[in-house]
Order: structure tokens, then C-alpha cells, then sequence
């Protein structure tokens, strides 16, 4: 200046644009701070979508892809990267797919969603996006694969718990104490309820709703409830007893009944069946002491009936009167139908082991209507027999088939006890050649038997009959002893309008064994010795008479002493001896006789009223000799005779 350096100075004063500055990084630094801060991870994306910054948890969270997060990058080229190095499992596979939807969707259209995801380091994060005001977007991540885990768990054992609960085979409900709204039952709950699943309430499956009441009270009061057995009803009204045990709990607040019922119909059942067969244990014990004395009955009636019986056959056969003849058969023939009850009663009481002998099944009719036809003629019942002649003999026990046909005859009474009008019971035999079969039928106009229980009368204890009426064993017993004839049994509706009991049973070829039977045996003229023993002064005379009468020469001895006495001093051909006497009995004479006259022994046979005490059976099976039962008709006692000369 002028010739002279000169030098200019200006000054400015920088402290404000200084402290500006200074504030400016200051403020940078706390935001970096407080986005540092931040639990999650934080991005920042640009209005194009172009990277701007992140905080370092949002870099090891996107550790394989941490290289992409510098300024400029796009966001795009940053998924991608994450999906090219399988970052997200979701991907895996699929990246195209992947890719294309962001690519689609772009970062803006996540703003304000929120996005779980799982990388292929196993952590879970959930992702959202917000915008900034200038357009920009920022990112959110947070690291929940602790919740994540929580949340399996929790599923885990939820879904443990619905597993055992629905296939616990045991039923299980939670109810509302309040108004027994079901909050839950078991697939086994609905089974036993028959429910079809969205039952609301459980009040209406009680039958008696008191029931609940009574249940609850005692469930409030203590807590618990066991094996409160109460009547239920199904979904389908149908109702069955159960048992139900129950406990009080807190559920959200509320009071709820968690309870299980066990099913008792099965138990149930049991126990009426075991009722009734007590019942039946109960009534067959007074059958069977009612039986004992009929027996007994029977067997005082056995000695004056063989009087009666021979001493007006002989009568018949002796007299020259014609009248008296007449007299004499027709008493004979009324005691002889006496005799032939009494047997029949002594068969029934006797627990014998299986007969098995050629037999006439019209016989069996004869003689079982011997027994009940008085009942059913007393009860107007009509009685039809339909015989067939000459039907061919079966093979069996007497005495059984006779309860066979007893049986079903009582039963069929029994239905026409109801029926108005005329009753009428049908009994018809027939030969069925064919297949080498005799058929027997009973039929009745009774109510008949519905076809939905013709399956299970034959089953023992089934009975409709009242308890104290029906026991439910006579049909069983029935086709027990069918069946061990070889033999089939069946019911049908009847043509009278009723029920028809079929039985059929296999022919036989064998002749008929005529012992004890066939009073028109013919009379012995071969004079053989007899002895009688017998302490019934009367029959020991009446066998004397009958076999006298046949030419034989007869000596009768009132005990088994006399009897030895006797022998010691004549010999006989053939010793006939009762069982029970007072003085010596059959069995005291029989073994003196095998021990002193050992041929003796082998020609007594035996006579006895009393094949019923076991004393008396054990001696008749232990000595093998012949005997015939008393009461005896002058037929029997010829065709023994004819038996043991022919032995
Ligand atoms: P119970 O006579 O003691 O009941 P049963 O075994 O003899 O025992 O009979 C079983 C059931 O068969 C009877 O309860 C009855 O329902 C039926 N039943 C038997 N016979 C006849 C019949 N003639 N008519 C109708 N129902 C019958």
C-alpha cells in the first residue's frame, strides 16, 4: 500500500459456528448413543431405500451379511445377500419365491407389520419397520427365540396334556360349578354320554336334577366327592348308573367341578344276576327240601300200593265172578296209575346217574301228564294229544326226559294262565323216518314267545317270569339234557297263536328192555323155590301170591335172620329180599350168604322201596345183584322173574 507491504487482517469470530458445530456432533453422538443403547437392533434405510446407518446389535444380528450394511447399499442387494448365504430358513429352498416377494413387496410395504422369522443360527427375531418423516424407514429387530422357546414349550405341554387326556380311556369333565356349564370333556365322556360334542350343559344328564344338587352340596363342603353313584342319562335319553368322583378347583377365577364317571351297568347287571341266582340258589333249596319230602312221601306209599296193586291183579286173575273181576281191574288200574306218580316222583327227586335204555317217548307223555295233568285240567287248559302208533323207541334216561316234558308242559300252563277263552296245550309225537328221527312237539295258544328273546330262553337264568315265579333254569336244564341225548330243542311261534317247543331225538334200533315194565308179561309155569324176604308181612305175602300163582313154590321170611335160619335147612333157587329190614337187612343177608353159601349169593335179587338214601344205592352198586323197585305191579314182578331164571 502506498509502496509498502502491507498486510490486511480480517477476523472473524468462529466461536459460534464452533459451538454450533461441537453441538451438532454432540447431538450425533447422543443419537449414536441412544441408538447403541437400544435393546433392539436399529437400521436406517433412506427415502430410495438406500442404507443410511445401524447400531451394532443390528450388525451381529445380521452377521453373515454384516459386510452389506455400508452407506449406499441397497436394500434389496441386502436380503438378497442374506437370502444367497441361507441367512433365512424360511428360504431355504424357496429363494427365488423368497426374493420375488420382496422384490414385490419392497421394504415400504412391511412398514408397520411386524415379522417373525428364524435365521439359520436357530434365533428367532421379530422384524418391524416404521417410516420417518422424510421418507425414510427404520428398522426394528428383536431377538425373541427366548419367547419362541417359551411359547413350544407351553405348546409342548399343552399338547401333552390334550393327548393324555383324550386318550385317556377313563372320562374326564370340567364343569361350571355354577350352572354346570362343561368346559371340557373327554373324548370318553362323550362316548359314555353318547354326546356329539357340542353339549353345553351337564345339568340335563342327570336323571333326577336333585342328584346335582345333592352332589354339589357335598362338593362344596368338602372339596371332593367319591363314588357318588347316581342314575345319568344319555344324549339319547337313554339312562344308566354311574359312579362319579369329583374335586373342587380354581380355574380362572372360578369354581369348576373336574370329575370322572365310572360306568356301573355292567356292574350292575352282575349284581341283579348274582340277586336272582341267590334267588334261585334260595328257591331250588326249597325245591329240593319240598322234594326230599315227596320222596319220602312217595316211598311210605311204595309198600301198601304193591298190595294194592298185586292183590287186585290176582284178584283179577283168580276170581270166577266176572263183576268182581271188573272191580278188581279197575282198582287195579287206578292203583297202578298211583304207582306209576309215585315212580315218576322218585325219579324226579333222585339225583341218578344217566340212564341210557331203549324208551317209548308216548310213554314219557303218560307219565308226565301223570304228575301235571291234574293242574291243568283244574285250570281248564284243554288237552290235545296227537300220538303217533307205533313210534319208533330213543335212547335215554326216563327219568330226565320226563322232567324234559314236565318242564315244558308247566311252562306252557303257565302262559295260558292269561289267556281268556279257550286254553288249549298240544302235545303231538311223530316219527320222522327220514332222518331216523322221533319229533315231539308241545304247543299252547298262549301269549307265544317274541322273536327277540327266542335267542336267550334257553339261557340259564333268563326268565320274564316275576322273581319268586320263574326261575329261569327249567328251559336251560331242558336243553342240557336235549342236547346230552343227542338231541335238538327249539321254539317257534305256534299255529294255535302261541308258543311250539320242538324236541327231536335220534331213533334207536335196540329192543325195548321190558324189566319193570309190560304187566302183560306171561306167566312163568316153571316151578322154581323161591324165598321172599320181606318185613312187610303184607307184600311178602303179595309177592308170595304172584309168584305162587305162576307155579313157583314160595317160602317168605320177615327178616334176614329168619331168611338164614331158613336156608340153613332147605336150599332155594332163587332168593328174593328187601333192603331195609329191622332184623338183619338185605345187606347184613347178602354178605352172610357170599360168606356161608356163596351159590345163594349169586341167586338173590333184590326188592326195595328205597333206592334213595346213599346207604342203600352204594350197597345195590358194590354188589351187582338185580333188583326192581318197589312199588311193584305182579307184571314187573313176572318179568324180573323171567329176567333173572333167563340169566
Ligand atoms: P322260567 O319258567 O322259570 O322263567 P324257563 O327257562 O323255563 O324259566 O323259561 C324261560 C322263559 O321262556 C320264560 O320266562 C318265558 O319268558 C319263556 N317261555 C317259556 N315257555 C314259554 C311258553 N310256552 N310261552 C311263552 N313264553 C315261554
Amino acid at each position: 500500500y502506498k509502496g509498502r507491504d502491507v498486510a490486511i487482517t480480517s477476523n472473524t469470530d468462529l466461536s459460534e459456528r464452533r459451538r454450533r458445530e461441537q453441538e451438532l456432533r454432540s447431538a450425533h453422538e447422543t443419537l449414536e448413543d441412544a441408538i447403541e443403547a437400544l435393546t433392539e437392533g436399529f437400521v436406517l434405510w433412506d427415502e430410495h431405500d438406500r442404507f443410511v446407518t445401524c447400531n451394532e446389535r443390528y450388525r451381529k444380528f445380521n452377521h453373515l451379511v454384516a459386510d452389506k450394511l455400508t452407506p449406499g447399499t441397497h436394500w434389496l442387494d441386502f436380503i438378497s445377500a442374506g437370502v444367497e448365504r441361507g441367512q433365512y430358513v424360511a428360504a431355504l429352498g424357496e429363494e427365488e419365491t423368497y426374493l420375488a416377494h420382496y422384490r414385490a413387496r419392497g421394504i415400504k410395504g412391511a412398514v408397520g407389520q411386524s415379522n417373525e422369522f428364524q435365521q439359520n443360527d436357530g434365533h428367532w427375531f421379530e422384524a418391524t419397520n416404521q417410516r420417518t418423516r422424510q421418507g425414510g424407514t427404520v428398522g426394528t429387530r428383536v431377538d425373541v427365540t427366548g419367547r419362541k422357546r417359551m411359547e413350544r414349550a407351553v405348546r409342548n405341554s399343552e399338547a401333552l396334556v390334550r393327548q393324555v387326556l383324550e386318550a385317556c380311556p377313563v372320562p374326564i369333565l370340567m364343569t361350571r360349578i355354577r350352572d354346570g356349564r362343561i368346559l371340557y370333556s373327554s373324548p370318553a365322556t362323550k362316548k359314555l354320554f353318547r354326546m356329539d360334542g357340542d353339549e353345553q350343559d351337564i345339568t340335563t344328564r342327570y336323571m333326577d336334577s336333585r342328584d346335582r344338587d345333592r352332589f354339589l352340596s357335598v362338593l362344596r363342603e368338602t372339596g371332593r366327592v367319591d363314588e357318588y353313584e347316581v342314575e345319568l342319562k344319555r344324549a339319547d335319553e337313554s339312562s344308566f348308573w354311574g359312579s362319579i368322583s369329583a374335586r373342587l378347583i380354581e380355574f380362572r377365577g372360578e369354581n369348576v367341578v373336574v370329575s370322572t364317571t365310572n360306568d356301573l351297568t355292567e356292574r350292575k347287571s352282575v349284581e341283579a344276576q348274582m340277586a336272582r341266582q341267590r334267588e334261585v340258589l334260595h328257591q331250588s333249596e326249597k325245591l329240593s327240601a319240598l322234594g326230599e319230602l315227596l320222596a319220602g312221601v312217595a316211598h311210605e306209599l311204595n309198600n301198601p300200593l304193591s298190595v294194592v296193586v298185586g292183590q287186585a291183579l290176582l284178584l283179577q286173575e283168580t276170581t270166577q265172578d266176572e263183576a268182581t273181576a271188573g272191580r278188581a281191574e279197575k282198582i287195579g288200574n287206578a292203583a297202578d296209575r298211583c304207582a306209576r306218580i309215585v315212580k315218576t316222583f322218585l325219579a324226579m327227586a333222585r339225583q341218578k346217574p344217566t340212564q341210557n335204555a331203549p324208551l317209548d317217548l308216548n310213554e314219557i307223555v303218560h307219565s308226565s301228564l301223570d304228575v301235571v295233568g291234574y293242574s291243568l285240567r283244574s285250570s281248564n287248559v284243554d288237552l290235545e294229544l296227537v300220538l303217533a302208533d307205533d313210534l319208533p323207541l330213543i335212547q335215554g334216561d326216563t327219568s330226565q326226559l320226563n322232567q324234559v316234558l314236565t318242564n315244558l308242559i308247566l311252562n306252557a300252563h303257565h302262559a295260558l294262565q292269561d289267556t281268556d277263552g279257550k286254553r288249549t296245550l298240544q302235545i303231538c309225537t311223530q316219527a320222522l323216518p327220514a332222518s331216523a328221527e322221533v319229533e315231539i312237539r308241545v304247543s299252547d295258544n298262549g301269549p307265544g314267545v317274541p322273536d327277540e328273546i327266542q335267542s336267550r330262553i334257553f339261557d340259564p337264568f333268563f326268565t320274564t317270569k316275576d322273581v319268586g315265579t320263574g326261575t329261569g333254569i327249567g328251559l336251560a336244564v331242558c336243553h342240557r339234557i336235549v342236547d346230552s341225548h343227542g338231541g335238538a330243542i327249539k321254539v317257534q311261534h305256534s299255529d294255535l297263536g302261541g308258543a311250539t317247543f320242538t324236541v327231536r331225538f335220534p331213533t334207536t334200533s335196540a329192543p325195548a328192555v321190558q324189566i319193570g315194565e309190560g304187566a302183560s308179561a306171561a306167566p312163568q309155569r316153571v316151578g322154581r323155590t323161591i324165598l321172599v324176604v320181606d318185613d312187610e308181612v303184607d307184600v311178602g305175602e303179595m309177592l308170595a301170591d304172584i309168584l305162587r300163582a305162576d307155579g313157583h313154590t314160595v317160602s317168605v321170611a320177615a327178616s334176614g335172620r329168619t331168611a338164614l335160619a331158613t336156608v340153613s335147612k332147605q336150599d332155594f333157587d332163587i332168593i328174593l329180599s328187601d333192603i331195609r329190614m329191622p332184623d338183619g337187612d338185605g345187606a347184613f343177608l347178602y354178605e352172610r350168604l357170599k360168606a356161608d353159601y356163596p351159590h345163594l349169593s349169586e341167586r338173590i335179587a333184590f326188592v326195595t322201596g328205597d333206592t334213595l338214601t346213599a346207604r342203600v344205592k352204594d350197597f345195590l352198586e358194590s354188589a351187582e345183584r338185580p333188583y326192581l323197585e318197589k312199588p311193584i305191579t305182579p307184571g314187573e314182578v313176572r318179568a324180573f322173574m323171567h329176567a333173572l331164571v333167563g340169566e
